[in-house]
């Protein structure tokens, strides 16, 4: 339930409604605007709550929450959420970059690069050091090692780092190293590592799970907010389809879709997204123009030789070419890069 007080409600009014909310077996979540103050009562929404909650002292009106999925609603809140951490702000004018490796290799490897991409305009550094790997055989990533060059990379460069983590119980090592902690396609629908993120507050990019519905997705994200931290950044990274010119399809109507139903930021992955090298500059472009408040991008400096996803890596002279033409998207779009 949305509860919208009067402009000239006052703080005794506001917290009285804030514990008839709880008393209802529901969760507050004050939002303070310029004009008036509106109280989202977090919960089952069954009958009867109107009547419970208009008569309060203060209240202007009452309004049900219609997407199964509140805090991530834009009917909560007019206001866009902002994820920033170190120099990455995610969600305001100037378009993201995380740009980075499929995996972490070494240290020389991930200090070379990050410190290539922090030139180029990068203000993330992606990395897996924990990789989820099709096949048991390949390459599973250096895992605390990784974490351990990660951070080399940011002290180095100062590029805020994104890496996944995929197990509940690697939550607080990972947020050790950690600016963002990313959630892979694979386990978007991991409830209890869901959980596990949203209790560490760290900043988190949830990324779509491969044949995840938008419902289904911003549900996953709102088992983060309900844990009480709010910096989730949704990513497109491609679907499964029928379609095999591609690794998945990379829907780009997703990007305005979830601006209209949720007030997160929305981060595309044209990487994952196509799986092609030589497609990754196109779609971040149509990215761009979508209205993506960022990117993700995977750069190596030997394509062919790296570890894992060389194929849909990009070099360090593609993406330089990349950001040259986004910016000019980005402008042409009222955003800056
Ligand atoms: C990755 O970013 O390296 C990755 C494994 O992505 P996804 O979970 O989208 O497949
Ligand atoms: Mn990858």
């Amino acid at each position: 339930m949305i509860v919208v007080m009067k402009p000239d409600a006052t703080a005794e009014q506001i917290d009285h409604m804030e514990s008839h909310i709880r008393s209802l077996g529901m969760s507050p979540q004050v939002l303070r605007g310029t004009q008036r103050t509106v109280i989202a009562a977090i919960g089952e929404e069954r009958d009867g709550l109107v009547e419970a909650l208009e008569p309060g002292e203060g209240v202007e009106r009452v309004l049900p929450i219609l997407a199964p999925y509140k805090r991530a609603s834009s009917e909560l809140t007019s206001e866009r959420t902002v994820v920033s951490t170190r120099g990455l702000v995610v969600g305001g004018v100037k378009v993201a970059v995380i740009a980075g490796p499929c995996s972490v290799e070494s240290e020389e490897q991930i200090v070379s690069i990050a410190v290539i991409l922090k030139a180029l305009g990068a203000t993330g550094l992606r990395g897996g050091a924990f990789k989820p790997r099709t096949s048991p055989y390949s390459f599973q990533g250096h895992k605390e090692d990784g974490l351990k060059m990660l951070a080399t990379a940011r002290d180095a460069t100062g590029l805020a780092i994104v890496t996944e983590v995929m197990a509940p119980e690697h939550v607080p090592l990972v947020a050790r190293y950690a600016d963002v902690l990313q959630i892979g396609a694979r386990n978007m629908q991991n409830y209890q590592l869901l959980q596990a993120v949203g209790d560490s507050g760290k900043a988190v990019l949830l990324k779509r799970g491969m044949s995840a519905t938008i419902e289904e997705f911003l549900l996953a994200a709102e088992y983060i907010l309900d844990r009480g931290n709010p910096h989730v950044m949704l990513c497109e990274r491609g679907i499964r389809t029928f379609e095999d010119h591609t690794r998945f399809t990379l829907p780009l109507a997703t990007v305005p879709y979830l601006q209209e139903k949720s007030h997160l930021p929305v981060v595309v992955d044209p990487s994952h997204g196509t799986g092609k090298a030589r497609l990754v500059t196109p779609m971040a472009k149509a990215s761009v123009a979508a209205g993506a408040d960022g990117l993700i991008i995977e750069v190596h400096e030997d394509p062919e030789h790296a570890m894992s996803d060389g194929s849909q890596t990009i070099t360090p002279a593609a993406f330089s070419q990349m950001m040259a033409m986004c910016q000019r998207i980005a402008e042409a779009v009222d955003r800056t890069m």
